[in-house]
């Protein structure tokens, strides 16, 4: 296996936008006065509480939006100061400990790691502050504006498809747009992406992107499969939780990735119903893909004998792509909860075909995610359009 650290000298990029620093965060418990200012009024921003300890000494305390709740701390602030100086950020998390190292920007775009110590429960950080204000975030920032702008970009560069379209499929619970992307040829089998269930899922995100960027791209390959297969991808399930700089629910404090049985939230009721609709219309799911983070990639499936229709269609699928990356470890884990409300399980129950959860590791190499998210697209449209019977081994 390909060693994955994370080094401070690594620089990534992310065509992060400029929208950063745009108003509307609600939870803003900001050390914004003085000479030193830490900050929370843009989009994605969180610090639950920030105090002022010395001269140049800060303390911020990280809360989630409720509890019991999966462990991801998020924290996104801009740090300004009237003269250069370094100051000291102390960072604990009530209740939980650190997920993120922290990354620093100057522009939104360009990140790298910041420098940081644990002691403890503490994670401290000196950070030079000036007149040119810097974010620190807990992953690269990707905020609602970002996917506006990705999905524009797309469209723009397909101008010429008349079979792609962007529009609404429905809206958050707090009235913010819930888009679709969607590609529809002669078929009527459907792949469905979906996105961003979890807000701090940063890695997941930065998979979606170069994931649908092959589909939707001008390769003979995918030209063939969207011509086969029709394409729906749903890159921000919650952007509430995005805005609000959320660890992992949506504004009424609901994992989504757990309401695939009940449909409670607006979010995922909306997308169910739509998917049924397609379905009512003599369409066909055929398979899905979900975008996640955790500590590192692995890819959950369903086991082979749930009696799914092409029962080894994943397996065919990833073990193509763990041949072509021989660097890299591809882990299948195989898992049945019919209780537990997760998207996958919702594909194979309601639809008899496989989903996976396709999640990539929190500091899993940025240009890797790139390479597996290529190569993974690929090999997937090969899949889908091969002669290959996927019910046998
Ligand atoms: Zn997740």
């Amino acid at each position: 296996m390909k060693k994955l650290l994370f080094t401070c000298s690594l620089l990534f990029t992310t065509a992060l936008l400029t929208s950063c620093a745009t108003s509307e965060s609600d939870n803003a418990q900001a050390c914004n006065a003085g000479n030193v200012k830490l900050t929370t009024e843009f989009a994605t921003a969180r610090m639950d509480s920030c105090k002022r300890t010395a001269d140049n000494e800060y303390l911020i305390t990280l809360k989630p939006e409720n509890t019991p709740i999966n462990s991801s701390p998020w924290y996104a602030f801009k740090v300004e100061a009237d003269q250069p100086t370094t100051i000291k950020v102390t960072m604990l998390v009530k209740g939980d400990e650190h997920r993120y190292p922290p990354k620093i920007s100057q522009d939104g775009k360009t990140w790298k790691l910041q420098p940081y110590k644990l002691k403890g429960e503490r994670l401290v950080m000196n950070i030079a502050a000036s007149n040119d204000p810097v974010f620190i975030a807990g992953q690269e920032i990707i905020n609602n504006q970002y996917y506006i702008d990705w999905a524009n970009k797309l469209m723009n560069t397909n101008a010429g498809n008349a079979m792609l379209s962007y529009d609404l499929l429905g809206n958050s619970t707090q009235g913010r747009p819930i888009y679709k992307i969607e590609s529809k040829g002669q078929g009527n089998e459907w792949l469905v992406i979906l996105g961003r269930q979890h807000p701090p899922e940063i890695t997941g995100a930065l998979a979606l992107f170069p994931f649908v960027e092959t589909l939707l791209s001008n390769s003979e390959l995918a030209a063939t499969f969207r011509d086969k297969y029709n394409i729906l991808v749903i890159p921000n399930i919650n952007p509430d939780g995005v805005q609000a700089g959320n660890w992992r629910h949506n504004a009424n404090g609901v994992d989504l990735n757990r309401d695939w049985n009940d449909f409670k939230q607006i979010e995922t009721k909306q997308i169910n119903g739509y998917l049924e609709q397609l379905v009512a219309n003599g369409q066909k799911i055929k398979f899905a893909v979900d975008f996640h983070s955790t500590k590192s990639n692995v890819f959950y499936t369903m086991p082979i004998d749930y009696g799914v229709e092409d029962a080894y269609f994943v397996r065919h699928w990833l073990g193509d792509l763990d041949q072509k990356m021989p660097d890299v470890e591809v882990v299948l884990k195989p898992g049945n909860n019919p209780g537990l409300g997760v998207s996958k399980q919702y594909f194979s129950d309601k639809f008899g075909v496989h989903a996976i959860t396709y999640e990539m590791g929190d500091n899993t190499d940025r240009q890797e995610i790139k390479d597996i998210a290529f190569n993974a697209s690929n090999l997937l449209m090969a899949n889908m359009l091969s002669d290959v019977d996927h019910n046998k081994e």
